[in-house]
């Protein structure tokens, strides 16, 4: 695979600062059912790197010491972890809100036939990525059968209450662009999205959320190794929009890996730009005495990849 580190690493990008801390984005590793083409983690079935139990009991001491609001949990197939039930349960018992994640394919693997109902019981917020209302084009970057499986799993979510409305549980649905273009405008999409999973499936959901591509990983290799890796960054640059500074979603989140080092987001995590103190990369023990706010963000030229158009984050446009 080619790496677009050195290339991200040479472009200057405006300084931003840490605000009060709110989301704990948390990587529960690299294990998953599925190796899609654009997957900024590079995830997959073979891959063995997993949070352990005395580093899933410190992000429950962050969790209560520093009252975070959100837990987001995130891979690979956060699920997959063994210890995932144990964090969503203690994390939900802190009155902590919990966000899965999910890739929907999940909730139908063997021995993962109650994950669905489980999510239910604990009141957890789902998040699941449908890069597109087409089956050609979702199995095209998520693999064959993909498609299929995901609206059985919307199915299952659905029938369990998940994006009915006054249900409580909530049901969201991720959308990436399926190459080296910005997603179109998230409103638009959103109710194309409604019209075509209704009219089609029966479906319902609560919001669509739209993220940018970012130039890092196994989406950056593919741009390097088809030559367009200059054309895209242009693009991110040209379309880059000031006002999307003040809501990156590094202000307000930090992201930790499976280890329990620290980062400003799930993309620093993938790039190995983490959080540090000196020399010294920060650790998940540090969030026991400073929420990091008003220190530097480190950036870089993927973070024109939050600021260009409409933006983007974990939570969609900003
Ligand atoms: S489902 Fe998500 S984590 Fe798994 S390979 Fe696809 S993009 Fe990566
Ligand atoms: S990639 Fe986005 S979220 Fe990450 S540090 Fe840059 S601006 Fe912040």
């Amino acid at each position: 695979m080619l790496d677009s580190k050195p290339l991200l690493i040479v472009r200057e990008f405006p300084a931003l600062a840490r605000a009060e801390l709110q989301t704990l984005q948390v990587n529960l590793g690299y294990l998953c059912n599925l190796s899609c083409t654009h997957c900024h983690v590079n995830a997959g079935p073979k891959r063995t790197e997993l949070m352990d139990r005395a580093t899933i009991e410190l992000v429950l001491d962050v969790l209560k010491i520093r009252n975070v609001k959100t837990l987001d949990l995130t891979g690979g197939a956060p699920e997959m972890n063994p210890h995932f039930r144990y964090l969503v349960t203690e994390a939900r018992k802190l009155g902590v809100e919990v966000i899965d994640r999910c890739n929907l394919t999940i909730l139908l693997e063997a021995g993962y036939e109650d994950l669905a109902q489980f999510l239910a019981d604990e009141g957890v917020n789902v998040a699941a990525s449908l890069p597109c209302y087409t089956q050609d084009n979702v199995d095209k970057q998520r693999g064959k059968g993909v498609y299929d499986a995901s609206i059985e799993g919307l199915l299952k979510l659905n029938k369990l209450g998940y994006g009915m409305a006054g249900s409580g549980l909530s049901l969201d649905l991720v959308y990436n662009p399926g190459g080296p273009f910005l997603p179109p405008a998230q409103a638009a999409l959103q109710a194309d999205y409604k019209v075509r999973l209704r009219e089609d499936w029966a479906i319902e959901f609560n919001e669509l959320h739209t993220i940018t591509n970012m130039p890092i990983s196994r989406f950056g290799s593919m741009l390097m190794s088809k030559g367009q890796f200059n054309e895209y960054m242009q693009l991110l640059i040209d379309n880059f929009q000031p006002q999307n500074l003040a809501t990156v979603m590094c202000r307000t989140t930090v992201s930790v890996d499976y280890l329990g080092n620290l980062y400003d987001c799930d993309f620093n995590q993938m790039l190995a730009m983490p959080i540090q103190q000196g020399a010294q990369p920060r650790q998940l023990q540090d969030l026991l005495g400073t929420d990091l706010q008003g220190e530097a963000i480190v950036v870089a030229g993927h973070c024109f990849g939050c600021t260009a158009g409409q933006g983007s984050s974990c939570g969609g446009a900003l």
